[in-house]
């Protein structure tokens, strides 16, 4: 394979991207050509490991949003008309091309989101297994028919929405994407993406790779810079042939794209922060607890909405777990995503690192190795810390209250029965996942089914996979992703035909 340097129009080169097969440095995929923005304004997106500039994408606003809408709405008669069947074989085809490219798609997403590169390979994995689980879902959205009256029949069809707008986040620049364009396009939708203006480039390595498998304008593009995204979405929002909207961000914006989707009266899913309670019990086996909080923590430097917030743990247990926890956390190794050995990188810009530590109060527990790493290694490099969190106080730290999103414990002490527990995690205006260790397992079943959270890992702490529906409850969300039947029918109407005789 040739590796070039990736040269921009204004901005600087970096040898790690592999234009020629990745990305067409400037431009996006809208209709079925690579394009550029109308007075090709383009942004630059950063290594946030480095703060070198790793490429750039097209800076698009409300006027290239309608072409790519309107190139959507030209593929959709074609592509909802195509049996699913061979939907199914294009989308497999996609996912082929996707899992070939594994290690440039992988070092490529560590390059502009910085996540280990173990990591960024686990979710190459991960968002290919969207593409291939929906492939085999689509041929399988059958109607039925009630026989049951003699002088009628009645039957459902499942049908294409329509076009659907699908706005994601950074924090899984390919999972984010796969997870809702491999059900859209499965249940015969066209799309049109927004990624986020962070980690722009894995989405249109995503769309270069599925340009030999979709015909064109299926799959469009629509990149911009934050400045840009609220007319990109307005836009999105507010046209009548999007009949369909998900989004995968924060509550914030989530709550503002719900409002601009009343005008049109859209299908609507909404996948939006979380603030994760971890329970451990006092019969927890605390070796376990440790593992399943290291693995939901500190998984991408705590940026997954599904990350363990707010750590409840058992009086009774509770010196032990904590001093089990910190000498996990030691071992961390902070450093940038493409070294071997690093399993904390950088957090996504200087913005995030700022907040994260203003969360972070002076008797935070931190380890010196790890301060001097993220002080020498720069900015966006925050050290883990352990905060201690009293509940009986009036206001605890806002670093329970709020998802910190950054490698940030807060762990607090509970005492009294399952009842206490419960009632204080339920204490949150989200609701997206949940954990709980514990020895007994009919106990944790029902503290988990009492718990206000759309998913709940027992024992075990990453959950996420495309056979499961992933989704919240309260401010958390509406709607599923994944699943059998779930994401894929937020994609689709069921229609009611009846025939008499
Ligand atoms: P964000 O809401 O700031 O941005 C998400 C996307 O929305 C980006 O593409 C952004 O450009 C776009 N956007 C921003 N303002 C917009 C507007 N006014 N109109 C239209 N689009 C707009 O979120 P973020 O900081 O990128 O991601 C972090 C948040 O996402 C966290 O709260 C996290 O919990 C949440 N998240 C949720 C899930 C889930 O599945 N529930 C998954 C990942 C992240």
């Amino acid at each position: 394979m040739m590796r070039r340097f990736v040269r921009t129009r204004r901005f600087g080169t970096r040898a790690d991207v592999d234009e020629t097969v990745l990305v067409v440095p400037g431009k996006t995929l809208i209709g079925g050509e690579w394009v550029g923005a109308q007075k090709r304004a383009v942004f630059p997106v950063f290594d946030p490991a480095t703060g070198d500039v790793v490429g750039s994408a097209p800076d698009m606003g409300a006027a290239e949003t309608e072409i790519a809408i309107d190139a959507a709405s030209s593929a959709l008669e074609s592509w909802r008309r195509t049996s699913p069947r061979d939907r199914s074989r294009r989308l497999r085809q996609w996912h082929d091309s996707i899992v070939e490219r594994r290690e440039e798609l992988a070092r490529l997403m560590t390059l502009e989101c910085g996540k280990p590169l173990a990591e960024a390979r686990g979710e190459v994995d991960y968002g290919a297994s969207f593409v291939e689980w929906f492939a085999e879902e689509g041929p399988r959205c059958v109607g039925s028919v009630d026989a049951s009256c003699s002088d009628r029949r009645m039957l459902t069809t499942r049908q294409a929405v329509g076009c659907a707008g699908l706005i994601t986040p950074w924090n899984f620049p390919l999972g984010m994407i796969t997870r809702k364009a491999g059900a859209a396009l499965a249940a015969g939708c066209t799309v049109v993406v927004k990624p986020a203006e962070d980690t722009p480039l894995t989405a249109l390595a995503l769309a270069k790779l599925a340009e030999g498998a979709l015909p064109p304008g299926a799959l469009n593009v629509v990149t911009a810079a934050r400045a840009n995204a609220p007319a990109v979405g307005e836009v999105l929002c507010a046209s009548p042939v999007v009949r369909a909207l998900s989004f995968t961000g924060s509550t914030e914006v989530g709550k503002r794209l719900y409002a601009q989707c009343a005008g049109t009266v859209k299908k609507l899913g909404l996948e939006l922060g979380g603030n994760a309670p971890f329970v451990v019990l006092d019969d927890a086996d605390l070796d376990l607890a440790v593992e399943c909080a290291m693995a939901s923590k500190f998984r991408y430097s705590g940026q997954t909405c599904v990350c363990a917030d707010r750590f409840l743990v058992h009086d009774a247990v509770f010196d032990d777990f904590e001093d089990r926890l910190l000498r996990a956390i030691r071992k961390l190794e902070i450093g940038r995503g493409l070294d071997d050995g690093v399993t904390l990188g950088p957090l996504i810009n200087q913005r995030a690192a700022d907040r994260v530590r203003s969360l972070i109060p002076d008797d935070a527990a931190v380890f010196d190795k790890h301060a001097a790493a993220a002080r020498a290694l720069g900015p966006t490099f925050v050290a883990p810390a352990l905060v201690r969190v009293d509940l009986d106080l009036d206001h605890p730290p806002p670093c329970w209250d709020n998802e910190n999103f950054g490698p940030v414990v807060p762990l607090a002490r509970f005492r009294g029965d399952d009842d206490a527990v419960i009632e204080i995690a339920n204490r949150h205006a989200t609701g997206l996942a949940a954990y709980v260790v514990a020895g007994d397992l009919r106990r944790a079943w029902r503290i988990a089914e009492r718990l206000e959270t759309g998913m709940c890992g027992v024992n075990q702490g990453i959950i996420s996979t495309a056979t499961m529906p992933f989704g919240g409850v309260k401010e958390s969300g509406i709607g599923r992703e994944g699943g059998i039947g779930f994401g894929i029918s937020e994609y689709l109407e069921d229609k009611y035909l009846c025939f008499g005789n």
